[in-house]
């Protein structure tokens, strides 16, 4: 039996209202976050807690970061939204910023993640046609079991979760569905001439912290390269620090042809994503085949700038290796019965509750609530533990302490 859940008197409101209200799509944990600082939120009724899972990865530099928000109030005083109908004086300048930053020729800039995919998609498809010479409408992408790559339409197409999926058709046609950690079936899939892009998280988030073994990624790259097939790297949660490399790629030295970024480009502030390619790619999309109304916003280019400037210049990917190390450690100290396997790269971490006891993830999240830490099941029995990457040594003592007290309660 699950555990009930302990909703304040001052919370309950707030969650009958968007009961009431809202779609259904959601099932959050039962607390009502009223204010964020740094690797800390605070619920209605002023109590604190640790937030482990960071905005689904996107407040890397922590809840209102000074100069994150900075930036926003004074660029929003300025101008906000063009359109890139007309020219403004912030996205060149991001352009050029985020480039130079990545090591490509061009971006073109999205606002949420799964358009960043979608974008992703038309342009491995165009390159195919235009550049490899596949037929018209042929064009083919590789993809992985347990993917998890948004929401929209055609990547729930490809999606092999059925709570994605089921219900939703008909789906789009032309993906390849493969096992994930898998390079002989990646091999086998890659002889077909048809297949323009593999599409690519370099580690399954959604899934539970997947990490495929050491050599995967660089081996997939190296057969994409053999096969004239683009590689794009999805690493809208993996990237910027997350992993403890600015990229989880860098771990095995991959360069993506194709590069998506989204989630803490804006440091937790507003959708902001980014494709990054090549001119071979990028030129292959010419001007009104693609766009959105607030991509490139001064707005968001002058966030992005600041937000990836505090995550170099403060060291947040240093410090998402060594606090990743340690929690692992800590954790692996615990030798909690309940835990099944313990896993992750920098400040992406998951734990698998046993899969005698799956509820107890849920429960698990509950009594963690009740102790000061916010933390999310993901598919069933796993938890994702990832903090802001600014958490210090002392903090990340407490959120273990939190931990090993609320496993405890489990017994
Ligand atoms: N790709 C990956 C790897 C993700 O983890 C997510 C979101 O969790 C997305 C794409 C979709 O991003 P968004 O929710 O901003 O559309």
């Amino acid at each position: 039996m699950q555990m009930t859940t302990a909703e304040s008197q001052t919370s309950l409101p707030f969650i009958e209202l968007e009961s009431q209200f809202s779609a259904h799509n959601y099932h959050p944990l039962p607390v009502v976050l009223s204010r964020g600082q740094g690797v800390y939120v605070w619920d209605v009724d002023g109590k604190k807690y640790y937030d482990f899972l960071s905005g689904y990865s996107a407040l890397n530099q922590g809840h209102c970061h000074p100069k994150i928000i900075s930036t926003l109030i004074q660029q929003a005083q300025r101008l906000t939204l063009t359109s890139r109908a007309f020219h403004n004086d912030q996205y060149a300048e991001y352009a050029r910023f985020i480039t130079s930053f990545f090591g490509y020729d061009k971006v073109l800039p999205m606002n949420t993640g799964v358009e960043a995919v979608e974008t992703s998609i038309k342009l491995a498809r165009r390159w195919g046609y235009d550049v490899k010479g596949i037929q018209e409408n042929k064009a083919r992408i590789i993809v992985f079991e347990n993917n998890f790559h948004g929401r929209t339409s055609t990547v729930i197409s490809f999606s092999s979760d059925p709570s994605a999926y089921t219900g939703f058709g008909p789906y789009m046609p032309g993906f390849d569905l493969i096992p994930y950690n898998d390079l002989s079936a990646l091999a086998k899939a890659l002889q077909n001439k048809d297949v323009a892009a593999v599409l690519m998280e370099p580690i399954q988030g959604e899934a539970g912290v997947v990490v495929p073994e050491t050599g995967y990624l660089s081996k997939a790259y190296e057969y994409c390269k053999q096969a004239n097939v683009l590689f794009i790297g999805d690493e809208i949660q993996t990237g910027l620090g997350r992993t403890g490399k600015m990229l989880a790629c860098d771990h095995e030295n991959v360069r993506p042809d194709i590069l998506i970024l989204g989630k803490a480009l804006s440091g937790g502030v507003l959708p902001i994503s980014a494709v990054l390619a090549d001119d071979e790619i990028m030129l292959t999309i010419k001007p009104g085949e693609h766009g959105s109304t607030y991509a490139g916003s001064p707005l968001a280019s002058a966030l992005a700038i600041t937000a990836l400037t505090v995550l170099k210049n403060e060291n947040m990917t240093e410090n998402a290796a060594l606090m990743g190390n340690y929690f692992r450690e800590g954790l692996e100290s615990l030798k909690s019965p309940f835990i099944e396997t313990i896993r992750g790269k920098g400040l992406l971490n998951a734990v698998v509750i046993h899969q005698n006891h799956p509820e107890l993830a849920w429960d698990l999240c509950l009594i963690l609530k009740e102790n000061g830490l916010l933390a999310k099941p993901t598919h069933g029995n796993k938890i994702r533990f990832a903090p802001p990457l600014i958490i210090s040594k002392i903090q990340m003592d407490e959120c273990l302490e939190i931990i090993e007290d609320s496993l405890a309660v489990l017994k």
